[in-house]
């Protein structure tokens, strides 16, 4: 799984690698007493930020309540940030590319590293190095190739090494490793991907809880469990001319409060016009999603149409429920394809 941006940093900075100064702030709080200039970054989990508006530089108050507004608004390939980082801007001498990865063809963990770092790494694909990190000689290859002294990287090296095996790391990207004017390195960006088998040895982890949910940038929602069912869903979407605006299977055995949770992201997507759910319950209890869906009316704001499919495990109860609390079943999957296309139009 994927980390956010301000999660990765805090698992370097327990690790001793030097990070910049910042603090999360909430999408609608006040970012209170700053030091400027300061960097505002949309913490969602892709890449890309800085070409897509998510990442803005203020140098006073104004500008400030602009950036934190801009970044607030932009979709970042489907998704709006869930907080935000404020950041001290480090001045930049030179962007680096090191990143750790497990390789697992090769069963080795390696580095990778390129002199040509930040947003347009992509395009410098001749000046990438891979070193094995069972290389006895890596920190000087690495320091080669990132034109840095030796004894100014190994450091940063060891505190990346020991932030990879300690958290159980598949991919640890640091883009840009920062060069400073004063000749000091920082990790100003982190991409995180940890292993989820490992999620019970780091019980301490602030783990991601809707990291299910994929956005797809269509305008009709969906809340499927299992992932054969998703896909037949989205399907049906695609097949009556729409697109969907999310891929979810939101798995075996959910109960309300699960389905409220994904159901709010959803919603909270751009341009969703309305969610299909459909549910055929073995593990899962219709009833528990109706209780969810009850719960959902109740308690998310500007809450789009749903278009609800129930079947299996407590149908009948559910239905009751729903018809109590005025909500109907669609008898198939056809007839929520129907209506939401209608709606989505
Ligand atoms: P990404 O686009 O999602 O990878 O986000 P990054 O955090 O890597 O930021 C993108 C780019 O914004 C970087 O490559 C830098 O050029 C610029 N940037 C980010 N942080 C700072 C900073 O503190 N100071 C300055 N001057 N530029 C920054
Ligand atoms: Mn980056």
């Amino acid at each position: 799984m994927q980390l956010l941006e301000y999660q990765a940093k805090k698992l370097l900075k327990r690790a001793g690698a030097p990070v910049p100064v910042g603090r999360v702030i909430g999408i609608h709080e006040s970012p209170g007493k700053v030091t400027f200039p300061i960097v505002v970054k949309s913490q969602v989990p892709v890449g890309g930020r800085g070409k897509l508006g998510g990442i803005k530089i203020a140098k006073n108050n104004q500008q400030l309540r602009q950036a934190i507004a801009d970044v607030n608004r932009a979709t970042i390939k489907g998704y709006l940030p869930s907080c935000l980082l404020l950041e001290q801007a480090v001045d930049i001498r030179r962007e680096l590319y090191l990143s750790l990865q497990v390789n697992r063809d090769d069963r080795q963990v390696e580095w990778i590293a390129s002199e040509n770092g930040g947003v347009e790494v992509e395009s410098h694909s001749e000046s990438v190095c891979v070193i094995s990190c069972k290389d006895v000689s890596a920190h000087e290859k690495l320091a080669k190739a990132l034109s840095v002294p030796t004894k100014m990287l190994s450091p940063l090296l060891a505190q990346l090494e020991h932030c990879f095996y300690d958290n159980d790391l598949l991919l640890l990207e640091i883009n840009p490793l920062v060069l400073t004017n004063g000749t000091t390195l920082v990790c100003a960006d982190a991409k995180v991907i940890a292993d989820d088998n490992s999620r019970f040895r780091h019980a301490d982890f602030d783990w991601p809880n809707v990291e299910q949910i994929k956005p797809l940038g269509g305008t009709i929602g969906v809340i499927a469990n299992g992932a054969g069912m998703a896909m037949s869903t989205m399907d049906a979407i695609y097949a009556s001319g729409a697109k969907p605006a999310n891929f979810l299977d939101i798995g075996g055995g959910t109960g309300e409060d699960v389905f409220v949770k994904n159901l709010r992201f959803i919603n909270g997507l751009s341009g969703v016009t309305c969610v299909i759910v459909n549910i055929f319950a073995g593990i899962t209890h219709c009833d528990d999603i109706a209780r969810g869906i009850i719960a959902a009316k109740q308690q998310i704001p500007n809450l789009v149409p749903l278009f609800i499919r129930l079947e299996g495990t407590n149908r009948d109860e559910a239905s009751e429920l729903l018809l109590d609390a005025g909500v109907s079943l669609e008898p198939s999957l056809a007839s929520c394809v129907i209506k939401a296309r209608k709606v989505a139009k």
